[in-house]
C-alpha cells in the first residue's frame, strides 16, 4: 500500500496551535529525553488498574492525541514482547480511561469476547478509552488503539459523560450519486446496537458485546499488520515503536497481500471514490458522475468485501473482521451499492440496491485472501478449513431497498450508523 493512499486526519486551528506549542516545548529543552513532559495534548486520561507497573509510563507513551514523538519500547513494550499468552489483566495494565466504568465495562467485556482476541492484543502497546474519541483508531505511532466509549456504555448515565458529537465523517461523499451501505445482522437483526443519544435508555453486555469484538478485530488486525505476529519477540527494544514498525514495513501483511495479483486490488476508480467517502477529498465531475451500477461493476469484480478495502490500510481489517465475526458468532455482513436517495433524512427504505451480497467473504475470490489474511495475522490458529467449508455468498435483489432485505427490522434499541466506516486513519507520518 503506498503511503500516499492515507489520508490525513484533519486539525483544527486549535489543534495546530497545540502542535505547534509542544514541537517549541520540545526544542525547549525536553528533546531526547524519555522523561514526561508537561504537554498539552493529552487525553484527559488515568491508568484503568491504579497498582499497573506501567502506571507511570502510559500517559507519556500512547495518552496524546497528536504525539510529537514516537516513544521507545524499552519505555512501553508490545505486550507480545513481555508475554505469551496475555489474560484480561496483561490487558487492562496497558488501559488508560477517562471514566472508571469505562475501565469496568471495557474488562467485563474482554473476559466475554473470544480468546483469539487476547492473542491480537500482543501486537499493541495498550488502549486508551477517553470520553472525546471519536471515531476510534489505531496508532502505529504509540502502537495503541483508541476507543470510542459508545461502544461500551451499559447505563444512561455512562451515555452522559461521552461526547455526543457528530462523527465528522458524516457528510463525506453527500454529492456522489451512490451510497455504499453495510451491517451485521444475526438472526435476522443487527448484531448489535447503535447509541441514540436523544433517548435515556440502558443496554446489557449483549446489546454491545459483539460491536465491541467487531471495532476491535477491526483495529487489532491494524496492529498485527504493522507488527507480524511471527516477528514481535524479535524486536529490538532499543527502538522507537513508529521505527520499529517502520523497519518490519516488508513484512507487513498488507504488502504481501498487494504482491499477490490474485488478491490484491486493482480498480483506480475505486482507490479514488474511497478518499471522497472516508477521507474527505473534495470529489470533482468524474467522482459525482460515477452511477451506482458503474461503481457495483467495479466493485463486483475486486476481491474487496466493502468499498473501505481501497482505503489506506484498510482492506486487511476489512476482510478479517467479516471473517472472525462470522467463525465466532455466524454473524452475516450484507454491503451494498445503493442509489443515493433524493429525499431529506432517509430511511433504510429509501435507499434502492444496485448491488449487495450478503458475506461477501464468501465469494470464490474472497476465500483465498480470507485464508491469507487470517494466517498472517493469527498464525497459531487455522481457519482454513473452516473458510473452505463455506458455501457462497448470496446476491441481492437489485431494486429492492436496503429495509427489503432486513427481514425484521423492528428492535428497541437503534442500530448502529453503518453509512460510516469503522475507524479512521490517523496518521500520514513516512514511517522514517
Ligand atoms: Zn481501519
Amino acid at each position: 500500500m503506498k503511503l500516499s493512499n492515507i489520508s490525513e486526519r484533519r486539525f483544527t486551528e486549535k489543534d495546530l496551535f497545540l502542535l505547534f506549542f509542544i514541537v517549541w516545548l520540545l526544542a525547549a529543552g525536553c528533546q531526547n529525553t524519555e522523561e514526561a513532559p508537561s504537554v498539552p495534548d493529552g487525553f484527559n486520561v488515568h491508568p484503568a488498574n491504579s497498582n499497573t507497573p506501567y502506571k507511570n509510563v502510559l500517559n507519556y507513551c500512547i495518552g496524546q492525541k497528536y504525539p510529537s514523538q514516537s516513544r521507545s519500547l524499552r519505555t512501553l513494550p508490545l505486550i507480545g514482547q513481555v508475554t505469551d499468552n496475555p489474560g484480561v489483566e496483561d490487558i487492562m495494565n496497558r488501559v488508560l480511561v477517562s471514566h472508571d466504568w469505562m475501565a469496568n465495562n471495557f474488562r467485563t467485556l474482554l473476559s466475554l469476547l473470544p480468546a483469539d482476541i487476547l492473542e491480537l492484543f500482543k501486537a499493541t502497546t495498550g488502549v486508551v478509552i477517553s470520553s472525546d474519541i471519536r471515531p476510534a483508531y489505531y496508532n502505529p505511532q504509540t502502537g495503541a488503539i483508541y476507543i470510542d466509549p459508545a461502544y461500551i456504555w451499559l447505563t444512561n448515565d455512562e451515555k452522559l459523560t461521552i461526547s455526543n458529537q457528530k462523527d465528522s465523517r458524516s457528510d463525506y461523499g453527500k454529492t456522489l450519486k451512490f451510497v455504499p451501505l453495510w451491517r451485521y445482522v444475526k438472526d435476522k437483526k443487527y448484531a448489535y446496537s447503535g447509541t441514540d443519544w436523544t433517548k435515556q435508555y440502558n443496554r446489557t453486555v449483549d446489546d454491545v458485546k459483539i460491536g465491541l469484538a467487531h471495532l476491535l478485530y477491526h483495529e487489532l488486525s491494524h496492529a498485527n499488520d504493522y507488527f507480524p505476529p511471527p516477528l514481535i519477540k524479535t524486536i529490538n527494544l532499543d527502538q522507537t515503536v513508529q521505527s520499529a514498525a517502520y523497519s518490519l514495513e516488508n513484512e507487513r501483511a498488507d504488502v504481501k497481500i498487494s504482491r499477490n495479483s490474485s488478491i490484491r486490488l486493482s480498480s483506480s476508480v475505486l482507490f479514488t471514490l474511497s478518499n471522497v467517502l472516508y477521507g474527505g477529498m473534495q470529489p470533482g465531475s468524474a467522482e459525482n458522475g460515477y452511477s451506482p451500477d458503474t461503481v457495483s461493476f467495479e466493485l463486483k469484480k475486486e476481491p474487496a468485501n466493502d468499498m473501505y478495502n481501497f482505503y489506506g490500510v484498510e482492506d486487511i481489517a476489512m476482510v478479517f473482521e467479516e471473517v472472525m465475526l462470522h467463525y465466532h458468532y455466524g454473524i452475516d455482513r450484507q454491503m451494498a451499492i445503493t442509489k443515493m436517495p433524493a429525499v431529506q433524512n432517509p430511511t433504510a427504505a429509501d435507499y434502492v440496491i444496485s448491488w449487495g451480497q450478503k458475506n461477501r467473504f464468501m465469494d470464490d475470490r474472497l476465500k483465498p485472501k480470507a485464508i491469507e489474511i487470517t494466517k498472517l495475522l493469527l498464525p497459531k490458529y487455522d481457519l482454513s478449513g473452516f473458510i473452505n467449508s463455506l458455501g457462497k455468498a448470496t446476491e441481492m435483489v437489485k431494486n429492492t431497498t436496503w429495509a427489503d432485505t432486513m427481514y425484521i427490522y423492528k428492535t428497541l434499541l437503534p442500530p448502529p450508523d453503518t453509512r460510516l466506516s469503522n475507524d479512521i486513519l490517523l496518521i500520514n507520518y513516512s514511517m522514517k
